[in-house]
């Protein structure tokens, strides 16, 4: 009968049309650039100065343990990492209580002040409570941060909403948060899972339960120096104009489908601007790899490559005694003690 005949046609068109798109989106996922063309050195600096600085310690994607060997302050807390299915399927996720006690050991943070995301979506706040519940540290943020902390159970009096541009002390570190923006990667131009979080969260919950909740730019001051964290890619506030600094830790998710004009006004905004003379690129490794794992997101997300040669071109046209480091995976940053290029 010919109406079966063309139901069955349909439906093989429609399983062929399938297995194409799933391979083809198979293919832009696996196409990533390599870390090997990217030639930005390593800092390199004598053990002896690190004993004496203060230091960052970069933990993959965003997460960065700050220390002047008195008091640590974490910016953002991400080790659990949901998997690719986790985050396309949008299915509940648990902080993984194994992976966060092995690092909390492996790095040693038992002097642990504070705990500073920069915006709540999950790559950079889903472990603050989980956290913040293993130490004493206070977690600030946004409201949207202390709904997170609350969720986990931790206390009143270890969570502060922050008030934007009022300093906070730790120790020797000063900290203030400026009014910023996400990167606007999102549809057409929009800024992904925006919006709050207004009641406790608790896991499990799907990634999408993380919303922005506003975003920081962290200033992070000490007698030693200065370093500001811009973790996601949104243009600078006019404040930052004021705020000279040493070190930038510079976000590059997406910075390449934003286009070169806007990468030029990000990196004047962050690195002429301020005057810093040592620029760290971060969150540029795939955020769905298990902790630990360093390998650049897929090329149709940003190519890493492209934004390395943009960032090389700005740095030389406006900023020529700046440098760009490459950070390395759990290794200690000496911030301030003048990091030499390898040759
Ligand atoms: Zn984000």
């Amino acid at each position: 009968m010919m109406w079966k005949k063309r139901a069955k046609q349909a439906v093989l068109i429609a399983i062929g049309t399938l297995v194409v798109a799933i391979a083809a989106l198979a293919w832009l996922w696996s196409d990533r650039p390599n870390l090997d063309d990217i030639a930005w050195p390593a800092p390199t600096i004598a053990s002896a100065a690190i004993a004496d600085s203060v230091t960052a310690t970069w933990l993959g994607v965003t997460t960065l343990l700050f220390d002047d060997g008195e008091t640590q302050i974490l910016v953002d807390g991400f080790f659990s990492r949901p998997s690719l299915a986790d985050v396309v399927l949008d299915r509940p996720v648990e902080n993984d209580a194994a992976t966060i006690n092995y690092v909390l050991n492996e790095f040693r943070m038992r002097r642990l002040a504070a705990i500073i995301p920069v915006h709540s979506h999950f790559d950079h706040a889903m472990d603050v409570g989980a956290i913040a519940n293993r130490t004493s540290a206070s977690v600030l943020g946004s409201a949207s941060t202390t709904e997170i902390a609350r969720g986990a159970g931790v206390p009143e009096d270890q969570t502060i909403t922050v008030a934007e541009n009022q300093p906070y002390k730790f120790g020797r570190f000063t900290v203030t948060l400026l009014h910023s923006r996400h990167a606007p990667i999102g549809w057409r131009g929009s800024v992904p899972l925006a919006g709050t979080i207004d009641a406790p969260l608790t896991p499990p919950q799907p990634v999408s339960a993380w919303r922005e909740g506003g975003s920081y730019t962290v200033v992070i001051e000490h007698p030693q120096g200065t370093t500001i964290v811009q973790a996601s890619a949104g243009l600078a506030g006019a404040a930052l104009s004021k705020v000279p600094a040493d070190v930038v830790m510079l976000g590059v998710f997406g910075l390449e489908t934003l286009g070169k004009s806007y990468a030029e006004q990000y990196w004047q905004g962050f690195v002429t601007a301020t005057g810093a003379d040592s620029v760290y690129p971060i969150h540029f490794d795939d955020y769905t790899r298990p902790f630990g794992d360093v390998i650049p997101g897929p090329k149709f997300l940003g190519d890493l490559t492209t934004t390395a040669s943009w960032l090389d071109g700005f740095r030389k046209r406006w900023d020529n005694d700046a440098q760009l480091f490459m950070p390395e995976f759990g290794r200690p940053i000496a911030l301030y003690a003048q990091p030499v290029p390898e040759t």
